[in-house]
């Protein structure tokens, strides 16, 4: 028996999803507990599941086995992935949370669905906002993946047909909920919010894609809280605002890092393809370095700053920096690593390769606060980061970058960058720190760079 006093069983499992999902929030607020709270949520979302087909009045058998080839396919593609991949993997999963909600509120309009004009107003939401999140998403893992550019790509009027899909959306949407249930509904509902998160997305150029990645995280979750809302399923709606929420906050993070409002991001067109592309090689001459005279300086300096970036990721060099970091401080050296808030790929990338290798939270710095000292370091060692240390961001008002804060490496006494070569970074711009007097470039992976240092100490 159901009602409000008698709990099912499968209503116990789904509070406790709720539970869980919760706790594990609250548990990776902290790096300590952060795996715990991944288990915890990870068995939430199992007991979600769980209750979930505890309710199915349908064909179980049937659901059940596409619930086991989803989860092959996804443990396989967790296993597979490569650690520099993540953020793509991430990007997809996103986009298939916004596709599951659009699904969701597509069936809710279909004739013969629930005739509760709130039921149909949401679906109609969740349709709308998970479209913009699935095509949104694929977009982001395009840029990501490097299958297309990342400018900003721009288009006389796109806003205002942007504003066009949007009336037509919410007309349909409104149309929706006053009428009848209708497929032509639905279907006008996912062309226009397919179309608006393709546009929306590829408007928005290089450096700004981590704000744009965590909004679309945060509009996956509001899209799976409209759907619950509209099945009435309280396990969905606390799911999907919790995520909703966190995503939202992530996005303030980001747009703080990028010093950037959100319509700015959105709506700016920061980084077109004009404004980006320039030759491979900037204007001036750079200073290269060998292994030996790296270690030279290093073997002399009294305070050292790591700043990390995606280079590292790809290199792998996390473990071989921890090392050097080590034998550093061995030496008498004063050690801190500066992570920049949008540093590699995806939000905290940086940390969790350094949390991975060991490296100590206490030699951590933020931004801001090391700025500020920065003049006093006497080695600034810069591991394949490029844009998150370009002083154009700081200087130069026509560069894409202009205004997202960076680690002012080009003020220490000294500053070694170690990359391959003169590769851009993800914005695609020139760096003018690379030919700068101070800077010393070396050449060449950063984990063998970094290892070949290492053992110049060990020798
Ligand atoms: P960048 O992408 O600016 O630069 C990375 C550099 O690493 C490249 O210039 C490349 O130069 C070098 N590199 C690549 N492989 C290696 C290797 N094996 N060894 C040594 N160096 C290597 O990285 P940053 O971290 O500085 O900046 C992150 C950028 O990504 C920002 O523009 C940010 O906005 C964007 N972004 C960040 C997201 C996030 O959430 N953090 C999400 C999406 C985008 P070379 O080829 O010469 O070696």
């Amino acid at each position: 028996m159901r009602g409000v006093w008698v709990l099912s069983f499968a209503d116990v499992l789904l509070l406790l999803a709720c539970a869980a999902f919760i706790m594990g929030l609250k548990q990776m607020g902290r790096k300590q507990s952060a795996k715990r709270g991944n288990r915890i949520s990870s068995l939430g979302m199992m007991a979600a599941v769980a209750g979930a087909l505890f309710q199915a009045e349908t064909n179980l058998i049937l659901i059940v086995s596409i619930a086991a080839a989803g989860t092959a396919v996804g443990v396989a593609l967790a296993i597979r992935v490569r650690m520099t991949s993540m953020p793509e993997l991430v990007a997809i999963f996103n986009g298939l949370g916004g596709l599951a909600s659009l699904s969701v509120g597509f069936i809710g309009l279909l004739p013969g669905s629930d005739p509760n004009s709130v039921a149909h107003a949401m679906s109609a939401a969740s349709i709308v906002i998970g479209g913009i999140a699935f095509s949104g998403s694929l977009v982001a893992y395009a840029k990501l993946a490097g299958h297309i550019g990342v400018a900003s790509v721009t288009f006389p009027l796109q806003l205002t047909f942007n504003f066009a899909m949007l009336v037509v959306a919410v007309a349909a949407g409104a149309w929706a909920t006053l009428g009848d249930a209708a497929a032509v509904h639905a279907i006008v509902l996912v062309a226009a919010s397919l179309i608006l998160g393709v546009l929306g997305v590829v408007r928005i150029g290089g450096g700004d894609m981590p704000v744009v990645i965590a909004l679309l995280n945060s509009y996956s979750g509001v899209a799976a809280a409209l759907a619950g809302t509209a099945i009435e399923s309280p396990a969905l709606i606390v799911a999907g605002t919790l995520v909703g929420a966190s995503g939202f906050m992530l996005t303030r993070v980001m747009c703080k890092a990028m010093n950037r409002s959100l319509s700015n991001v959105l709506f700016g067109g920061f980084g077109a393809a004009s404004a980006s592309s320039g030759s491979q090689q900037p204007t001036g001459n750079v200073t290269p370095v060998s292994v030996e005279d790296a270690y030279l300086m290093l073997e002399a300096a009294r305070s050292v700053v790591f700043v990390p970036g995606y280079g590292m990721a790809v290199a792998k060099a996390q473990h071989a920096v921890h090392e050097l970091s080590q034998l550093l401080i061995a030496n008498g050296c004063d050690v801190r690593f500066v992570i920049h808030p949008v540093a590699g790929r995806m939000p905290g990338h940086m940390n969790v390769l350094l949390a991975e290798a060991g490296v100590d939270y206490d030699l951590l710095r933020e931004l801001g606060e090391f700025n500020e000292s920065m003049h006093l370091t006497d080695v600034a060692v810069v591991i394949g980061a490029n844009d998150v240390v370009n002083p154009d961001a700081r200087d130069n008002p026509t560069s894409p970058l202009y205004g997202m804060p960076i680690v002012n490496v080009d003020m220490a006494r000294c500053t070694i960058v170690i990359k391959r070569g003169m590769g851009h970074g993800f914005a695609g711009v020139d760096n003018a720190l690379f030919t700068l007097p101070r800077t010393r470039m070396l050449f060449g992976d950063a984990r063998s760079s970094v290892a070949k240092i290492n053992e110049q100490f060990v020798a």
